[in-house]
């Protein structure tokens, strides 16, 4: 039986009735990791994992109700767990076992969540396609020969190839927005600081999202009611009171503000893509949202301001890997790494700081006030994830520039630290497409109302 290609909330409920037991949903899953071609593993942790299935079966039946109980769920392997490989899909950390986990590990373990295994990702978290993983590129379950959108590659596909229920990605520029299109699953990138980045290896801290790919909105929402909140580990998490998520999943978008902001409609979209998304405005215009066009005007500057902060930050964070303290020595960096170390290293120096990476601070301020301004109109903003649809493994390798323009619609989102929701909307040609739904910082729960009324019911 494919127990994977079910909900949380399905499976639990069978759990909790004794339909069938968690080995039994950890075993299918395994075993379709195991014979699967994707490549979206790095790590599997199969006797372990069938070890807390039996564990938790053992819970289950003397009456033990957690909200993960039983459930299989993947990290991309930049998420420290404990005595399991952490290699962040580099030649560098390739044995490297972390005596701690990520604070969001310890949350979904708490809840009863079962690890089967560390997924394939581009490395260090730097790509748009999942190729520039030091283990091998990760394939589209779709359509043979194409990517899956990266850099979570593997965490996408392991959740839409039903290996798992949930998987945690990151979200520095897309990464998690931008694979969750790709492959037809949900995937939410939460508000900055929402979440702990405690114990995940940082590639620009200032960006970086914990955020997680499910099937469907109301898995989404309980994983982020689990995930999300203060952690002592982490001075980025505000007190901020966690939202009650569920209650926004049975609520109508009767009268909700929806904004098309108008630059990210353009020429450079697919038009196919941009039929598919106006299509579903059109749906929820039907359901009783109002729709707006508004304008974000500093979009086109967020590719080059993404690409000095992030590189500044990410020169700065791997100066850490001298192969002194962890790993394999500095050789062991790829092209990508090594390029970005690079450039950052160029755009903090002494003459060029103030030319570039002041500059592109000064212009991420007007990033974000283009969303501060939007959000005063409307209450949310859909906008495509993606300007084209998933493209030819090796199509982009060569060129890292138009691999970088994949990004265009998702890197402002990061500079401004508001939250994104990535939806899918069907497929085209055999390819799936979502869209995004941003709202303001905090506002993970409207997201999910939203959403909820764009997803078409599955399982
Ligand atoms: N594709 C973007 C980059 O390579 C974003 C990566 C990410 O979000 N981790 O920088």
């Amino acid at each position: 039986m494919n127990y994977s290609a079910y909900s949380i909330h399905k499976l639990r409920e069978g759990l909790k009735k004794k339909d069938f037991p968690s080995e039994d949903i950890v075993k299918d899953c395994l075993d379709r990791i195991k014979i699967s071609k994707l490549n979206a593993f790095i790590t599997i942790c199969e006797t372990e994992a069938i070890k807390k299935a039996k564990e938790a079966d053992k819970k289950i039946k003397d009456g033990v109700d957690l909200p993960l109980l039983g459930i299989p769920i993947s990290a991309k392997d930049i998420y420290l767990t404990r005595n399991i490989r952490t290699t962040a899909a580099s030649r560098v950390l390739n044995r490297y076992i972390p005596q701690y986990s990520a604070t969001v590990i310890e949350r979904l373990e708490k809840a009863g969540a079962i690890i089967i295994g560390k997924t394939n990702c581009d490395a260090w978290a730097h790509g748009s396609s999942g190729e520039n993983s030091d283990y091998g590129p990760t394939e589209n379950p779709y359509l043979k020969g194409y990517v899956p959108g990266g850099s979570s590659s593997g965490s996408a596909v392991s959740v839409a190839a039903n290996m798992c229920l949930v998987s945690m990605g990151t979200d520095t520029g897309g990464s998690i927005r931008l694979p969750a299109s790709f492959c037809n699953v949900v995937g939410l990138k939460p508000t900055y600081g929402r979440v702990s980045r405690y114990g995940v290896i940082s590639m620009a801290s200032s960006l970086d999202s914990i955020g997680h790919f499910t099937k469907n909105v109301d898995d989404s929402a309980l994983v982020l009611s689990i995930t999300a909140g203060k952690d002592k580990n982490d001075a980025t998490t505000p007190e901020i009171e966690v939202d009650n998520y569920k209650n926004y999943l049975t609520k109508d978008i009767k009268e909700v503000k929806i904004g098309l902001p108008r630059e990210y409609f353009s020429d450079g979209l697919d038009k196919r893509v941009k039929e598919k998304i106006e299509n579903e405005v059109k749906i929820l215009e039907a359901k009783g949202a109002r729709i707006e066009q508004i304008s974000l005007p500093n979009t086109e500057y967020g590719i080059t301001c993404y690409y000095i902060v992030q590189p500044a930050e990410v020169s700065s964070n791997l100066a850490r890997y001298d192969g002194l303290r962890y790993g394999n020595d500095r050789a062991h960096f790829g092209n990508e790494a090594k390029r970005r170390i690079m450039l950052g290293s160029y755009v903090l120096s002494s003459g060029y700081y103030d030319a570039y990476y002041k500059k592109a601070m000064q212009v991420r301020t007007l990033i974000k006030k283009d969303f501060d301004e939007a959000f005063k109109k409307v209450d949310v903003i859909i906008a495509p994830v993606s300007p084209t649809l998933p493209w030819k493994i090796g199509e982009k390798t060569q060129d890292p520039l138009s691999m970088y323009l994949s990004d265009i619609y998702t890197v402002n989102v990061n500079l401004a630290g508001i939250p994104g929701l990535s939806v899918p909307i069907g497929l085209i040609e055999g390819l799936p497409v979502g869209l995004q739904i941003l709202g303001p910082h905090f506002s993970e729960g409207k997201l999910f109302q939203v959403g909820k009324a764009i997803e078409r019911p599955k399982i």
